[in-house]
């Protein structure tokens, strides 16, 4: 049996409490949240925090809410949460659409937005959704709080930009504008696997062209786990089927994949343009952009 190096276990009552148990303890603490990836890494010794703080019982954490063009989830949203939600679907499609592929019931009951973010597993699908979107984590430190784009949180994998004595409190995700809407595509050897390869599209539409365009990869090792190429080439653009075949290409050049026990890199780069060019082609189609989708 795989047993954790012993612990100190300590429970976390407000944020300033979290942030003063992180400095007693020193650099070898960790926040633990849902505990589904920090636990198995401690069980196989490939993490050893010397204190656990456990920030479940921080009041406030849990909220979905939108106000002034902006939907806040706060770091302690489940992945269960993020997908019964009716405003999430309603504003983001791609988000429903990754949860439903996150795992299973029983990790989605307990695991986090802020852990998986923090996580920072290179295919973990809600990194790739919330880069694609744009999406920025507020975090509260020593140093105080600040604002960091989902897309420049990761510094590695399993590493991210954060202090030793900071912690995420909430994610923000600014409302698409105008025509829009988004959708997430993932390929996964069975139900509640990680991803072989996902790419999540956000499109907006104004005046018949893409005034704004994310797409998010997972699993497939782009920089920033973003095709920026391909939504630089796709901005302005008039939608069209040679245009969606174009962005695909662009995204699997982004790659970068490794070889391993879910596929051969070459597969999982020819993955990453397909599953763009079907989330675009579906975002697009929700948009009311593409009206002709069975000519592509
Ligand atoms: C069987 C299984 C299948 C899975 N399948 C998928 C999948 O298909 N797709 C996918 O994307 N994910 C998948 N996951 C990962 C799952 O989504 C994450 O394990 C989980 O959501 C991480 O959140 P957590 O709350 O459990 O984080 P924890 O395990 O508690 O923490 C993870 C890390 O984040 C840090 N942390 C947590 N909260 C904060 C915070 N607020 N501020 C700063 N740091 C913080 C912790 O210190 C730790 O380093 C799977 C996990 C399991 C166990």
């Amino acid at each position: 049996m795989q047993v954790p190096a012993p612990f100190v276990y300590e429970r976390a009552t407000s944020v300033q409490d979290a942030l003063a148990l992180l400095a007693k303890h020193g650099p070898d603490a960790r926040l633990v949240a849902g505990g589904h990836s920090l636990l198995p890494m401690m069980k196989l010794r490939f993490a050893d925090p010397a204190a656990l703080i456990d920030i479940n019982s921080i009041d406030g954490l849990d909220q979905i809410s939108v106000a002034d063009g902006i939907m806040t989830i706060g770091a302690m949203v489940t992945h269960a949460q993020l997908l019964a939600s009716d405003v999430v679907a309603q504003h983001f499609p791609m988000l429903t659409e990754a949860e439903r592929v996150i795992a299973d019931p029983v990790v989605r009951n307990k695991g986090t937005v802020g852990g998986s973010l923090c996580q920072a597993d290179p295919a973990e699908d809600l990194s790739a959704a919330l880069g694609a979107l744009r999406a920025s984590v507020t975090t509260i430190g020593s140093g105080g709080s600040r604002s960091i784009p989902v897309r420049e949180l990761h510094d590695g994998p399993y590493q991210t930009v954060l202090d030793e004595n900071e912690m995420v409190t909430e994610v923000t995700v600014p409302l698409p504008s105008g025509s829009s809407s988004s959708a997430y595509e993932k390929l996964e050897r069975r139900v509640g696997d990680w991803a072989i390869a996902a790419s999540g599209v956000s499109v907006s539409v104004a005046d018949g062209v893409i005034s704004e365009i994310g797409i998010g990869l997972a699993a497939v090792e782009a920089p920033n786990m973003v095709a920026a190429d391909a939504e630089d080439a796709a901005r302005g653009q008039v939608p069209s089927a040679e245009l969606i075949e174009r962005i695909g290409e662009l995204a699997a050049e982004a790659t970068d994949p490794n070889t391993d026990q879910r596929g051969p890199a070459d597969y999982k780069r020819h993955l990453a343009g397909e599953l763009t060019k079907r989330a675009l082609r579906r975002a697009l189609t929700n948009a009311g952009a593409l009206t002709n989708e069975g000519a592509l």
